[in-house]
């Protein structure tokens, strides 16, 4: 089998770490993003790696990753991947879109004789940052298996879910818990922030009993300080959800999460807020003068 030459298409929040990773095991030979000057910066940074197009990295790499923001992008590079690669070029994306845009963008590599993997991924910008993240894979068992050298490099669990799709369905079903766990963490925030309870002392008390989880963990502190620049884009969220709507609607399952969570993020979009961290909706929570 060939020696793995891999590239990295989108370095943005995620990507950037992820790249970085990948670079430490040996494994990146060049990578692209959409304002090309971010891909000249990394380059900079990593010695061997060049910033390139998307059609220069398919001539040259055999298994290319991709973290790109929604399904159109996920749908454009893959189509420029499949009409510059050689047979047996694999596509992983990490991007978080439908299991429909995954089987499309399969159709294009299949088609071009490579193949394609959908991996989305869970752990946030710090698990991209540790190499923690858990990786949700749909594809062909021995494609998986041929580009686990590269999810390796930042995973902390490889799940192979299905075929392709089932990674994507696997992230909606992820990001249902998402959107839920910031409605109760943000609303019982407020609630502790407006009785005048002390955050040293609140948080480390929740974050030890039942109610303890990664995003009070993670966000908590930063919430109550009105920091929102790290994190999770909330506009991201927002489109995850409308995937999500989709997928509950044609099973007939309960919205109620999803449904307030769209109106919710829907709101924080309209005042300028889309490229906050998803705690921003603590903003909504608090009383509203
Ligand atoms: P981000 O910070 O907005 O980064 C997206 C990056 O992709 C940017 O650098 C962007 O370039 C680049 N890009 C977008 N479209 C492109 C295209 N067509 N061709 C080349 N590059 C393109 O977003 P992120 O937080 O890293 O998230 C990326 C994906 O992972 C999203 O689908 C998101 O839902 C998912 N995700 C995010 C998290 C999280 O905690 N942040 C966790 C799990 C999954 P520009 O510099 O030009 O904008």
């Amino acid at each position: 089998m060939q020696a793995i030459r891999a590239g990295f298409v989108g370095l943005g929040a995620m990507g950037w770490s992820m790249a970085a990773h990948l670079h430490q095991r040996g494994l990146l030979a060049a990578v692209a993003n959409r304002s090309r000057d971010k891909a000249e910066r990394f380059a900079a940074g990593h010695a061997g790696v060049v910033a390139a197009g998307v059609d220069t990295i398919a001539q040259n790499c055999n298994v290319i990753a991709l973290c790109v923001s929604a399904d159109a992008d996920v749908l454009g590079v893959s189509r420029a991947i499949a009409a510059n690669a050689a047979p047996g070029t694999v596509v992983v994306d990490h991007s978080t879109v439908s299991s429909t845009t995954a089987r499309a963008a399969a159709e294009l590599l299949r088609a071009a004789a490579g193949d394609f993997v959908d991996a989305p991924v869970s752990g946030g910008v710090e698990g991209a940052k540790n190499g923690k993240l858990s990786v949700m894979a749909g594809g062909d068992v021995a494609t998986v298996e041929r580009v686990r050298p590269v999810l390796d490099a930042y995973a902390a669990r490889v799940t192979h879910m299905g075929p392709v799709g089932a990674g994507q369905n696997t992230k909606a079903v992820n990001q249902v818990l998402i959107a839920g766990i910031a409605q109760a963490v943000t609303e019982g925030l407020a609630l502790g922030e407006a009785l005048g309870l002390d955050p040293a002392a609140l948080l480390p008390t929740l974050g030890a009993g039942a109610a303890g989880n990664w995003f009070l963990e993670k966000r908590g502190a930063t919430m109550l300080a009105n920091q929102f620049s790290v994190g999770f884009k909330l506009g991201l969220l927002h489109k995850d959800l409308g995937i999500v709507r989709e997928l509950a609607l044609a099973a007939g399952t309960d919205r109620s999460v999803i449904e307030k969570s769209l109106a919710d993020y829907a709101e924080l979009m309209a005042r300028g807020h889309a490229d906050e961290d998803i705690s921003a909706l603590i903003r909504l929570k608090r009383p509203q003068v």
